[in-house]
């Protein structure tokens, strides 16, 4: 490796936006800046070139163009997503979902639920399982919506979206699934998932941040979140963020040969990475279903050792990633979602989550391995619940 270059693995905070996506945006920063709204042809070019995106973000998820109102960003599709079934269903006042969502849909519901709403989380096993039985038997005639994630951001483990999309469909129930992680990771198709609405996020699949986008699918009922003007169908106010729009359409349509990539490849890449880290540091272990996950994450717990202290070493080496841990007034908890999981304390702690992607090599992979195990030598040494549990061991 090169003294001084940056070796990203945090894929899932956000991703590269790929050079193809960059060179379809930059028209739209000089002479393609019309609004699309305008009644004149120079406007109205631009309004085409929308709906272009539009299609193409539509066909990576099987769905009709029609279907796609662009967002500003995954949190903005999740939020209306839930907003909107809440507000076709006044009388409904239950909403579930899990225990390991992402802020965008678990602090949503905590708001609702101090504003009247009854919330059921339900919860996942030690591999991040979804308890399907529980799920299932907590629908009742108030359930407004379901949400539910289509992969875990930080564990990376799927959730069987298709299986539950029918089964909560059989009940007349809305369905809602946050696919930010999922989409442009795994294949998806509207045609054959019974799912009313579904969010997805630029900045995950190599297109810009703040732009993202929500399907919904013909014939739900639907309000908007952003009421203003008539942009969107009337489905979402405000002058279009056309360059990055542009820029969701072009990754989606490039995704086809990354979703490729990334489950072959990539996924490559990550196994090596996770059993030469495995084979080389003792007490370590995966956080997440090893065989139903997203091919580009992984997240593994060194016990003992403050994941924090691990980033912060692996930052002096080039190397990005991120820590199982959310600061929280000024003090270091480990994540709802390891907590959710049962992960121990001392596990929790020291959980670091690799996130790959195209773009990452094998010689990037072979540095890790090689580099960090050392790291995590030095830090335990200076550990005391280190000492103390070789103490115990011997
Ligand atoms: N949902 C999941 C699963 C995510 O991982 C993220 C971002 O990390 C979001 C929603 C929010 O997406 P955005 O950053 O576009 O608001």
């Amino acid at each position: 490796m090169n003294p001084g270059s940056t070796i990203y693995m945090d894929n899932n905070a956000t991703t590269r936006v790929a050079p193809e996506v960059v060179e379809a945006m930059m028209p739209y920063f000089g002479e393609l800046y019309g609004n699309p709204s305008s009644m004149h042809s120079f406007g109205g070019q631009v309004g085409r070139h929308i709906e272009s995106a539009r299609s193409k973000t539509a066909a990576l998820i099987g769905a009709d163009p029609k279907e796609i109102v662009f967002t500003s960003c995954g949190t903005e599709s999740d939020s209306t997503a839930i907003w909107a079934a809440l507000k076709a269903n006044p009388q409904k006042k239950h909403i579930v979902t899990s225990r390991v969502e992402h802020p965008a849909v678990k602090n949503l519901c905590e708001h609702l639920e101090k504003t009247g709403y009854r919330v059921t989380f339900a919860p996942v096993d030690r591999e991040g399982r979804l308890d399907l039985a529980f799920l299932y038997k907590s629908l009742t005639d108030n359930t407004a919506i379901v949400s539910l994630m289509w992969a875990n951001n930080e564990s990376g483990v799927i959730f069987p979206i298709e299986e539950i999309a029918e089964k909560v469909k059989e009940r007349g129930i809305v369905f809602h699934t946050d696919a930010v992680q999922a989409v442009g990771k795994l294949p998806i198709d509207m045609r054959s998932t019974p799912v009313d609405m579904l969010a997805l996020s630029g900045h995950k699949l190599h297109g810009p941040k703040g732009v993202g986008a929500l399907f919904i699918r013909k014939g739900t009922k639907f309000s908007p979140f952003l009421i203003g003007g008539h942009q969107e169908k009337g489905r979402r106010g405000g002058t279009e963020n056309v360059a990055s729009i542009i820029g969701l359409g072009r990754a989606a349509e490039l995704a086809a040969d990354i979703i490729e990539d990334e489950n072959t490849r990539v996924r490559k890449l990550r196994d090596k990475l996770e059993k030469g880290l495995l084979a080389s540091v003792s007490n370590a272990m995966v956080n997440g279903d090893p065989d139903n996950r997203l091919p580009n994450t992984t997240s593994i717990a060194f016990e003992f050792v403050e994941g924090e202290s691990i980033l912060l070493m692996m930052n002096e080496l080039g190397i990005c990633a991120s820590s199982g841990s959310a600061c929280t007034s000024g003090s270091l908890e480990p994540s709802h979602v390891l907590r959710a999981m049962g992960v121990p304390f001392t596990a929790a702690h020291g959980s670091i989550r690799f996130s790959l992607s195209v773009y990452n090599t094998e010689e990037e992979v072979d540095f890790v391995i090689e580099k960090l195990p050392p790291v995590i030598e030095r830090l335990r040494n200076m550990s005391p619940f280190w000492s103390a549990a070789q103490c115990k061991t011997t």
